[in-house]
């Protein structure tokens, strides 16, 4: 899921302390929150902590937050306890908290959101069922490598294979910087979790089925399973730096798109694995699916319930379209998020037309 809400600003700095009893208790905040940019239609998640005896807050895409709820012992000129104390006067790029308490705990919020930035506020609720797992999932990952690029935080199991890893990344870093046509990329953080309910707890996907291992959190941030882990799940997997490749690739793309953007499913995973890793097949047609050299079209891989042709003909599709258009054209396509006409000149019917003609004559 592409970032709904980056630019969450609800710090302030100050540091709470002398607060009166009558205001609930950090601890009181802490949880998980179904959220939705419409009362009562949540569609996403958010986690509320403590770290170090401070309250944090993660939503998806958006980076880990410190939230001050308190200032000299009263509330932050930000937050209210109820709808009825709202009060705001300018409408700048403030972020406020409407929050509602019930039997001890912060039971739902509304965020509320500048207009000139977000057309909507946000609304959570919290989710009964998951308190226990709103906790701070980076505790264990006490172990960080800092190189030119990139930095790595990660657990105990994964020590050994760090040094190789960030060779491996480093090594391609310029070459892949310079294809995507960018100068300046920060630095990636990627963040390796040593046991996969750990993992879908930090991408806020608790429940998750276990082939859900690693994804570009945001344009600079990675967060994947141990490596490790995920060879005794999966009984043999890619070469770590491989994957970790494959998710950079991600975070390059987010970087060339709109925040607002959900990136186009075929281009996503096929640039990724074009230019990361990793080909699935040497030829379509080994695909069970696409075994009957019926026609393949964009809309049937978006389609794809298991959502495999995505990777298997989302690299033949990039493949395709650098030879026959070029890769500025490839660069272009990540820009209009897969618009074929704009940036190939022709309708997506006759693309696909070309298209299948290619594999038929290819593969
Ligand atoms: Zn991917």
């Amino acid at each position: 899921m592409h970032p709904i809400i980056t630019c969450f600003l609800l710090i302030v700095t100050l540091p709470a302390f002398g607060q009166k009893t009558a205001y609930p208790s950090l601890d009181q905040f802490v949880g998980y929150y179904d959220v939705g940019v419409r009362p009562n239609r949540p569609f996403f998640k958010s986690r509320w902590y403590l770290k170090e005896g401070k309250l944090f807050t993660i939503y998806d895409s958006d980076i880990d937050r410190a939230f001050v709820p308190y200032v000299d012992g009263a509330p932050a000129t930000t937050v209210f306890f109820s709808e009825e104390e709202v009060e705001i006067t300018d409408t700048d790029s403030t972020y406020y908290l409407v929050l509602n308490f019930e039997d001890d705990q912060l039971e739902s919020f509304r965020v509320i959101r500048p207009r000139s930035e977000w057309p909507t506020d946000l609304y959570g609720y919290r989710n009964e069922a998951l308190n226990e797992l709103a906790i701070h999932t980076e505790e264990a990952l006490s172990n960080r490598t800092e190189t030119e690029h990139f930095i790595f935080e990660y657990s105990d199991i994964d020590t050994m294979l760090i040094p190789d890893v960030a060779s491996k990344l480093e090594v391609n870093y310029s070459s892949l910087i310079e294809q995507f046509g960018l100068e300046d990329f920060p630095k990636t953080t990627i963040r390796i979790y040593p046991n996969l309910e750990t993992y879908h707890n930090a991408v806020l996907t608790p429940g998750a089925p276990q082939w859900q291992m690693g994804r570009a959190w945001d344009t600079n941030e990675i967060r994947m399973l141990s490596t490790v882990v995920a060879k005794e799940i999966m009984g043999e997997i890619d070469d770590t730096a491989e994957l970790i490749l494959h998710e950079f690739i991600h975070c390059i793309h987010l970087s060339m798109i709109p925040d607002t953007q959900n990136p186009v499913g075929w281009l996503w995973e096929g640039i990724a694995t074009y230019k990361g890793c990793c080909k699935w097949i040497n030829s379509p047609y080994e695909h069970k699916g696409l075994k009957k050299r019926k026609k393949i079209t964009l809309k049937s891989i978006d389609k794809d319930r298991t959502f495999e042709l995505k990777y298997v003909l989302g690299y033949f599709l990039i493949e395709y379209i650098e030879q026959t258009f070029g890769w500025d054209s490839v660069l272009d396509l990540i820009r209009t998020n897969g618009d074929i006409a704009q940036s190939l000149g022709l309708s997506v019917k006759d693309f696909e037309r070309d298209f299948n003609d290619y594999l038929a004559q290819n593969y």
